[in-house]
C-alpha cells in the first residue's frame, strides 16, 4: 500500500485485506493526519480491494481500472486456488473507472496511472508518482520471488514481462518501486524479476511448443537453476512453473 497526504485528504494504493480496514485507516490518519478521500485499487483482486467498502462508506472515491469493476461485480473462479471468490457488495465496487489512463492532480503530485495489457489479471495498473519518483506496480511486481499470474482473470506470463518493461521504462536508478507482495524495490529487483520471467517463459514455451503437457513441463523442472534464488516465496518452483505454463496455453487460447 502507498499513502499520499494532500491538502483535502489523502490517496490509499489498495485497501488490503478486508478485516484490516479499520486499522489501515487508523494508521493512515495517524501518519496523514486527514481521512482517506481516494482509493486506487491496482487490480480486483481480495488482497487489494477487500477494504474498499470501509473507505467507501467513509467517502472516499473508489478508482480502478474498467475491468476491475465488471470483475468484482460478479463471481469469479480462480483457477489456481480452485476458489469461486464471491460478487464484492456493491458499496465496495469502484465508482470511477477508465480503460487506458488517468492523471491525478493530488497537492503538488501529478499521478499517472496506467492500465496494462493483461499481466497479473485483464484490470493492472501501474501507479506513477512522478514528482515523488515512486511507483506502485501492483501484482505485476512481486519482489524476490515467483509470483502468482491469474490466467482465469486473463493474466500470462508474456504479459508480467511486457508489464514489467513498460515499468522500467518509467524508473530511473532512484525510483522506489512498490511491489504487490515483497519488500520496497529498487530497479535493479525489477530489472531481476523481469529477467527471470523472460527467461522462463522462454524455457516454458520450448517445452509446450515440443508438445508437453502442463504436468510434463513441471515434471521437466525448468527453474531448477533459478529456485534456490526466487523459490522461497507463498509459491513452490513447480506451482509457478504449471501457472506459468497454463498461463501462455490460456493465453495462446485467447489470441487465437
Ligand atoms: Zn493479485
Amino acid at each position: 500500500m502507498v499513502v499520499l497526504c494532500g491538502p483535502e485528504g489523502a490517496l490509499l494504493i489498495d485497501t488490503g485485506i478486508h478485516p484490516s480496514a479499520p486499522s489501515v485507516a487508523k494508521a493512515v490518519e495517524a501518519f496523514a493526519g486527514k481521512p482517506v478521500t481516494a482509493v486506487v485499487n491496482t487490480h480486483w483482486h481480495f488482497d487489494h480491494t477487500g477494504g474498499n467498502e470501509f473507505f467507501a462508506r467513509r467517502g472516499a472515491r473508489v478508482i480502478a481500472h474498467d475491468s476491475v469493476r465488471v470483475r468484482m461485480s460478479r463471481p469469479q473462479f480462480h483457477e489456481v486456488f480452485d476458489y469461486i471468490f464471491p460478487a464484492a457488495p456493491a458499496a465496495a465496487l469502484p465508482t470511477l473507472t477508465f480503460p487506458e489512463s488517468l492523471t491525478l492532480y493530488f497537492g503538488d503530485e501529478v499521478v499517472h496511472l496506467h492500465h496494462l495489457q493483461p499481466a497479473h489479471t485483464d484490470g493492472d495498473l501501474l501507479v506513477h508518482f512522478t514528482k515523488a519518483n515512486v511507483l506502485h506496480a501492483g501484482d505485476t511486481f512481486f519482489n524476490g520471488f515467483y509470483p502468482l499470474i491469474d490466467y482465469s482473470t486473463l493474466g500470462w506470463i508474456g504479459g508480467m514481462v511486457a508489464a514489467e518493461d513498460r515499468a522500467l521504462a518509467l524508473c530511473d536508478a532512484h525510483t522506489r518501486i512498490i511491489p504487490g507482495h515483497g519488500a520496497l524495490g529498487t530497479v535493479d529487483d525489477l530489472k531481476a524479476a523481469r529477467t527471470m520471467l523472460a527467461t522462463v517463459q522462454g524455457r516454458i514455451e520450448k517445452l509446450l511448443d515440443a508438445g508437453k503437457s502442463v504436468a510434463e513441463v513441471v515434471a521437466a523442472a525448468p527453474t531448477a537453476d533459478l529456485d534456490a534464488k526466487w523459490g522461497h516465496g507463498p509459491f513452490t518452483a513447480a506451482q509457478f512453473t504449471g501457472n506459468a505454463a497454463a498461463s501462455i496455453l490460456r493465453h495462446r487460447q485467447e489470441v487465437g
